[in-house]
């Protein structure tokens, strides 16, 4: 059965979920509901050091509970490294990777360091420190067998673009900013991916054809939106909806543990009670229906 209407809810098992997820989580299944659509459940557990079997038991149950029903099997990212492999290498056939021995306590100096260090949405941009790293310098390193993120650069990358790139937010065609977010990493240090290619990837495989998710992450839908270029991919539609806020008026985190749907649901809530919570907290599950 093909229909035209796929969307998913894509958690990270690294902590319980919270009243936030819960708000992604039903917005893109009545999404799906609405148009008739297929819902994915999307487990993305790259981070082998972050993420628990015990976090990922508690996303099923709190999903069941909260009445969500996704198609089987669920893909969990790390059984398809290949396929990240895969993407990795159209990329690195086109050169535009390099490789990244920086640490984060190195990147921090180097900003520091610098007078005009850009920033992008999610504070400064990585100064490309080791895309101008003399080449042999960049041998010894990687015979003595320093580990190495692999990061994309994003100048060269945009130079074989002919095309301006856009992608469609709620129906409305948005032009990406390609140098908001610097050259990424793909491919982390510990682990050959990273959240922004597997994400990428994924959608892909799995014929996402709408992405409903929070509004964190509409930033990095530009980059997104480059990789799919890149490695030839239909962009799916996007909405990125409001988020949540707790009583301070900050954003939900996995920090507020008494939101979180387990507690919720250990501790006698009831749907309704979910639902209200999330209008407390500036949700509108009506009106947010984006497609
Ligand atoms: N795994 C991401 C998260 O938990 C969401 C990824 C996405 O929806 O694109 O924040």
């Amino acid at each position: 059965m093909t229909k035209s209407f796929v969307t998913r809810f894509a958690p990270s098992p690294s902590g319980y979920l919270h009243l936030g997820h819960a708000y992604s989580g039903l917005l893109a299944f009545r999404a799906a509901e609405k148009n008739q659509g297929r819902f994915l459940l999307r487990i993305e557990d790259i981070d082998k050091t972050r993420c628990k079997l015990e976090f990922e038991e508690a996303i099923y149950e709190d999903l069941g509970w909260l009445g969500l029903d996704w198609e089987h099997p669920v893909r969990r990212q790390s059984n398809y490294f290949d396929d990240y492999l895969a993407a990795i290498n159209v990329l690195q056939e086109k050169e535009l990777l390099y490789p990244c021995f920086c640490t984060r306590k190195n990147i921090g100096k180097e900003i520091r360091n610098s007078a005009h260090a850009p920033h992008g949405p999610d504070g400064p941009l990585y100064p490309g420190t080791c895309r101008v790293l003399d080449p042999d310098i960049q041998t010894e390193k990687i015979e003595k067998g320093l580990p190495f993120a692999l990061r994309l650069d994003v100048g060269k990358a945009l130079s074989m673009i002919k095309i301006p790139l856009t992608f469609k937010e709620n129906e409305i065609e948005i032009a990406a900013d390609l140098a908001s977010l610097g050259d990424i990493v793909v491919a982390r240090k510990d682990v050959m991916t990273s959240y922004h290619l597997s994400v990428v990837v994924d959608d892909h495989l799995q014929g996402i054809t709408h992405v409903i998710r929070g509004q964190d992450l509409f930033h990095a839908t530009h980059i997104h939106r480059l990789l799919q270029e890149l490695l030839r991919i239909q962009p799916p539609q996007y909405h990125h909806h409001g988020l949540l806020v707790g009583a301070d008026g900050r954003r939900f985190a996995k920090r507020d543990r008494s939101m979180t749907i387990k507690a919720l649901r250990e501790g006698g809530k009831t749907l309704p009670d979910v639902f209200a919570l999330i209008k407390d907290h500036g949700g509108d599950l009506e009106a947010e229906l984006p497609f």
